[in-house]
């Protein structure tokens, strides 16, 4: 920290002793701001609104793991921000997973972050809080801004440095007064900012760099601003929107409601693991969203799917360790390599199980077991140990157990949802554990997933009375065959 402060003593010393003497980083942020429209007219700004429409991308939802995220529209983007007091909010009505639009508001004042829902608006986590601030210094005006008043005022500052080439544009490290620490990439004729990156912590991926990149600067009020935003985590495409700037708008107040703002910050979700015996030595592990399955073998317990991220596995795992407490918990299941589905998968190698998945998810899963999470460490970081990966070829059966006691794990088919989905079959009991195959009602792809499923039943020759799934309840065969006759 005192380095820093050193170097920005320097800048700030260099920057008010007039023009000629700007640091050469000063000089960019100044050429980039006369880009837009002039220094005293980006200093001006003190309130924006940028609507538009575009496209999200799903990350971690793709049918396998290389092929394209899956698009989601957005119908309507509407950010507004005021510069003056750190305020952002994002109104954002996007199609979500079934293809309904759900409209979301969440917001940044300062150091306070708040979600808006029909319940009111409820504060956020610091972490959040940290994020949306380098969201809201991901545009040009509130980046330049921000380096250009907080620098030449000498309060607490904005420190720019570390002036390179990357790839043709010229590049400087960014850290605003409220810590946020930004790349900013200015094109080396024009100066305007092409590209503005920071760190952010992805549950799944760890420590991941989340980017905008602006094109199509147009005039907005007398300004320069882009017409096209492009958004990235960790280099893969998340949202591309056309935008058409309001400098000056009538926004309102963006303050934090005052009961949010003096509001704790708010725990992290607990884990409520609510299990049923649905047959001897099986287990539905559910309570939330997400369940797992566990089934005993004769000489171990596997556990099928460690779904989320580290607190729901690790409270599955505890409570499968407590319902076989004579057998060790040897293996996982993953279903498919959706992030809601494998978000628990480092907890579980921290935990010493053997995961099982289809082969198209192993380079995936390999790389998620060794990626850096430094911005919060998760289980896997603090307690490390080796991935221990077991995948199924094509469409082999894996059989676990022995005698009447087997679990059999095979790819369901082709089905768009994830190429390498596993079910696991238990015959004896004649059921079939499934995840995403068949969400009755929700209709598009999952039709076409549920008919999947029926197919694979047939085509196995599996006797199967009861469908278990990772989401919602337990459910006859019936419905299953019910749901394909109607077309849903
Ligand atoms: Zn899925």
């Amino acid at each position: 920290m005192m380095k820093r402060r050193l170097i920005w003593l320097f800048v700030v010393t260099v920057a008010v002793g007039g023009c000629e003497q700007l640091s050469p980083e000063m000089q960019l942020i100044h050429d980039a701001a006369t880009a837009l429209g002039g220094v005293e007219a980006v200093e001006q700004v003190a309130t924006l609104r940028i609507e538009g429409s575009g496209n999200n991308f799903r990350l971690g939802q793709n049918p396998t793991p290389s092929a394209p995220l899956p698009r989601a529209a957005v119908e309507s983007y509407i950010v507004e921000a005021d510069l003056r007091n750190h305020r952002m909010r994002w109104e954002i009505a996007s199609a979500n997973f079934a293809g309904r639009v759900n409209t979301a508001v969440t917001a940044m004042d300062a150091d306070v972050a708040f979600n808006v829902g029909q319940g009111g608006a409820r504060r956020a986590n610091a972490r959040v809080a940290r994020e949306r601030h380098a969201e809201f210094y991901q545009h040009p005006l509130t980046l330049l801004q921000s380096a250009l008043a907080e620098t030449e005022e000498g309060m607490a500052g904005t420190m720019v440095g570390n002036l390179r080439q990357e790839s043709g544009d010229d590049v400087v490290d960014v850290t605003t007064a409220d810590g946020s620490e930004l790349t900013v990439h200015f094109d080396a004729e024009s100066r305007q900012v092409v590209r503005i990156a920071s760190l952010a912590y992805n549950s799944n991926l760890g420590d991941v760099e989340t980017a905008t990149t602006f094109r199509d600067y147009a005039d907005a009020g007398g300004l320069l601003l882009p017409g096209a935003i492009t958004k990235t985590i960790d280099g893969q495409p998340v949202s591309f929107l056309r935008v058409s700037h309001t400098v000056g708008a009538d926004i309102g107040d963006l303050a934090a409601p005052a009961d949010v703002a003096s509001a704790p910050e708010p725990d992290p979700p607990a884990a409520n693991v609510a299990d049923e015996e649905l047959a001897d030595g099986v287990w539905l592990l559910a309570g939330q969203s997400h369940h797992s399955v566990l089934v005993e073998l004769p000489e171990s317990a596997v556990l099928v799917e460690a779904p989320q991220h580290d607190t729901r596995t690790l409270a599955a795992i505890a409570r499968a360790r407590e319902l076989v407490p004579d057998k060790p918990l040897s293996h996982v299941v993953n279903t498919h390599h959706h992030f809601d589905h494998s978000g628990g998968i480092r907890a579980a190698v921290a935990e010493g199980l053997t995961v099982i998945t289809h082969e198209t998810n192993r380079a995936l899963f390999e790389e998620l077991a060794s990626r850096p999470h430094t911005l919060v460490a998760d289980h896997l970081a603090r307690q490390p140990a080796e991935l221990m990966l077991e995948t199924v070829a094509g469409d082999d059966t894996l059989e676990l157990g022995e005698g009447r006691t087997t679990m059999q794990i095979f790819r369901m088919g082709d089905n768009p949802h994830a190429d390498g989905a596993l079910v696991v079959y238990l015959p004896t009991e004649r059921m079939l554990i499934q995840a995403d195959m068949f969400i009755p009602g929700v209709g598009g792809e999952f039709a076409e997933t549920a008919a999947a499923l029926l197919q694979a039943i047939e085509d196995r020759n599996l006797r199967v009375d009861q469908l278990v799934p990772i989401h919602g309840a337990v459910l006859p065969l019936s419905a299953l065959e019910e749901a394909v006759e109607a077309g849903n």
